[in-house]
């Protein structure tokens, strides 16, 4: 197959927290992967900018050692790597104080696509715009790109947004989400809009259900002190889990552009019920096959912060009406799993009598591990002895179908970072789209916290709660098994 790049002007993108580990293990590495795709013409520059005192000679020998570790076979060539770090500077900069911000000016080009990409903590966001806008590093073509949390609940988020309006349009925030970078995600849009066959079948009339899962294996150590005060409701469903259910269930937009996409899946948001208090079960992990308990991963006894949450949702609208929505996310669970099943009734009448057995049409998409998307349809068992059904997958996994592309699947940081150098905003989250998730959100975890809730215990490894299982069976479903 043959590659087709779109050329980009040269750009500068300064990675704020350029020595931070997000910076190390995904933004430098995708940088690296797109220069070797010829995706940096000359006259780019990538500036990593921290408070730490660095020379850029010391930075790019950092950069290098995170490109060996991160940027797969690609930095295996000596020579590929350093030619990337001629185009990579360092300056500190501590974007609460007043030094390095004329340095970082003159390293940059007037007129050039410039990006700033706000890989701190969160309480350094708002500190970050003001000192970008104040020491005159915005022009029209400049373009920020900020990190998860996008605030802790609708109250921060919606003070962090005006905050960011003081100091930069909407058109030039690109609020990221990983998830909605990966190749399936965007497949996920064309196998819905680009064909004729599913689209008239996308409604209630049709499917049963929708799951969407989320599993990791890993756990929070590491982490602890961020995501204690997180939990996995508003460290994943409040924006991942709920980007991916607003792409499943919005209505086709007029275009694929940046507000046509959002302002549909905007409507999803809005259109959610307020989901009941035994339609959510929360998880804890305990110790068990050598991993320590969450309790311990983030010191704290008592925790009642969850590490896991399945739910249960409405999309209160024609298209929807009677199709439940299952999510469910968590960590230090029996694999890393990222998917969308799409459940589809049953036929109104089996012909084939009670023996042949319950079959229905699934379409299975596959985020993570391994990206791609099947269909399983029911066909005859081959051989005599009667009708006998069994499920077969049509298979679209992409590199079987499309043959290796010459750089492989792009990561998702890859793509959205040169989309913001594009200035292509359909994949970021607008202003009221976080808020609508967060005016969600918050009612679910408020009730929780009035409650007293504590999650339920699982063993690290399982596939979470027995009581989410439990949830399932009330309504005659199970969840798909975990991709082991
Ligand atoms: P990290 O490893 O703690 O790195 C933070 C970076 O910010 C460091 O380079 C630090 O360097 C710099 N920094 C801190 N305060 C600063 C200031 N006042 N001015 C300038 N630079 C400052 O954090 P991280 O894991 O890379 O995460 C960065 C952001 O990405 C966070 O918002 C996080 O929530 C988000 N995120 C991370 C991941 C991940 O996998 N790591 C995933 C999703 C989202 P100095 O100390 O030298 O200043």
């Amino acid at each position: 197959m043959v590659s087709r790049i779109i050329p980009v002007e040269p750009f500068d993108l300064v990675v704020f927290g350029g020595t931070g580990d997000l910076a190390r293990r995904k933004i430098l590495p995708a940088l690296f992967r797109r220069f070797c795709s010829g995706q940096m013409p000359d006259g780019s520059k990538v500036v990593g900018a921290a408070r730490s005192a660095l020379s850029s000679e010391a930075y790019r020998a950092t950069v290098s050692t995170a490109l060996k570790e991160f940027a797969g076979e690609l930095a295996l060539d000596d020579a590929q790597v350093a030619e990337f770090c001629e185009h990579v500077d360092y300056v500190a900069v501590d974007a609460r104080g007043e030094g390095g911000w004329s340095e970082l000016a003159a390293l940059l080009t007037p007129g050039s696509v410039r990006a700033f990409y706000f890989s701190v903590g969160p309480g350094v966001f708002s500190d970050l715009a003001k000192g970008l806008k104040r020491h005159g590093l915005v022009e029209d073509d400049t373009r920020i790109v900020v990190e998860k949390p996008f605030g802790h609940d609708l109250e921060s988020a919606q003070a962090l947004n005006s905050e960011l309006a003081q100091y930069f349009d909407e058109g030039q925030i690109y609020r990221i989400d990983h998830y909605l970078g990966k190749e399936t995600v965007q497949n996920l849009m064309a196998v819905r809009f680009g064909n004729m066959l599913f689209e008239p079948l996308w409604n209630a009339q049709y499917i049963d259900h929708i799951q969407i899962t989320v599993a990791e294996t890993v756990g929070v150590a590491g982490r602890g002190d961020y995501y204690e005060k997180s939990g996995a409701m508003r460290d994943m469903v409040q924006n991942h889990l709920m980007q991916l259910l607003c792409l499943i269930a919005m209505e086709p937009p007029a275009q694929f552009e940046p507000d046509a996409v959002r302002d549909e899946k905007l409507k999803v948001i809005r259109a959610l019920d307020n989901v009941q208090p035994h339609h959510i079960v929360r998880g804890q992990y305990t110790a068990a096959d050598g991993a320590a308990a969450y309790r311990e991963d983030v010191d704290n006894a008592r925790s009642k912060t969850e590490s896991f949450v399945a739910l249960k949702c409405q999309v209160n609208n024609w298209r929807w009406a009677g199709t439940p929505f299952y999510l469910r996310t968590g960590k230090r669970l029996s694999a890393r799993d990222s998917e969308i099943t799409v459940v589809f009734k049953d036929t109104p009448h089996s012909i084939f009598g009670p023996e042949a057995g319950r079959h229905r049409n699934e379409l299975n998409i596959q985020l993570q591990p391994n990206e791609g998307i099947t269909l399983n349809v029911t066909i005859k068992e081959p051989g005599p002895g009667g009708m006998r059904l069994v499920d077969v997958p049509l298979d679209m996994s992409f590199a079987e179908a499309l043959g290796p592309s010459a750089e492989g699947t792009p990561d998702a940081y890859e793509r959205l970072i040169m989309d913001v150098i594009r200035g292509n905003q359909t994949l970021f989250m607008r202003d009221d789209e976080v808020e609508a998730a967060w005016a969600w959100t918050d009612p679910i975890i408020r009730g929780w916290e009035a409650r007293g809730d504590v999650p339920k215990p699982y063993d690290a490894f399982s596939d979470g709660p027995d009581d989410a299982e439990l949830m399932m069976r009330r309504d005659a479903r199970a969840w798909r098994g975990l991709d082991k």
